[in-house]
């Protein structure tokens, strides 16, 4: 898959071009690699699999009817309603991982197509069109469905306090966290991209640096 294509399209916006260059990165090496090595980073991410699927089961237990009938299917999607969404690359890699070719042209193109504006570009006519949605996204409720489930129900809200501190354990880099290992298995292999936020964003690579300072962990 070659990016030369996007260059076509003046008006991709940098956020968009961001995720189609690595996309087509991750898409790219991860198709390079041999089936060992394959099976190796699949088996890195099987705990991640099984949280992800954990929170899915939980949202649509608790939240489907708030969300698909009241928000989705009247069209108006509140926690879609963003034009630029939090994005790891450990997302993008992940999400590669589990998809086909034709799920991947598929955010190609919807990258391409650019700003639809108030709406997410992943936002198709059936829900999100990415396998496995980014973390932001799987761990954001909106103030109101948070209102309709968590006021009645302590349960369900001390079980999604559970999931938001079990989620700081793939993503919060006080400590070794998958999704900093799987930016680090990219770079090492001789790859960057600007979404490699554990190694380029300030916010974070001071949360690396004081948990080491503070652990002398390296
Ligand atoms: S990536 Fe998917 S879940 Fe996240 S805002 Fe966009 S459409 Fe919604």
């Amino acid at each position: 898959m070659e990016d030369g294509d996007y260059g076509k399209y003046p008006m991709v916006s940098k956020y968009n071009r961001d995720q189609i260059e690595a996309i087509i990165l991750a898409h790219n090496h991860l198709r390079s690699l041999n089936p060992h090595e394959l099976s190796k980073l699949r088996s890195k991410i099987e705990g991640y699999l099984r949280f992800r699927k954990e929170v899915y089961e939980f949202q649509r237990y608790y939240f489907s009817e708030i969300c698909t009938n009241q928000c989705f299917e009247n069209n108006y999607s509140a926690c879609c309603n963003l034009e630029a969404v939090a994005i790891f690359f450990a997302d993008v890699v992940i999400n590669v991982l589990l998809s086909s070719d034709q799920e991947i042209y598929h955010l190609l193109e919807a990258l391409r197509m650019g700003s639809r504006g108030f709406k997410c570009v992943y936002l198709g006519n059936s829900g999100c069109i990415w396998r496995l949605k980014p973390i932001a996204c799987e761990m954001f409720l909106c103030k109101d469905a948070k209102a309709a489930v968590f006021t009645k129900n302590n349960v369900a809200l001390r079980q999604w306090e559970e999931f938001k501190c079990r989620e700081k354990a793939y993503t919060w880099p006080d400590k070794p966290v998958l999704f900093d290992d799987l930016e680090e298995y990219f770079i090492k292999a001789g790859f960057s991209s600007d979404i490699m936020y554990f190694h380029k964003s300030p916010g974070l690579l001071k949360i690396k640096s004081l948990a080491k300072i503070r652990k002398g962990y390296s």
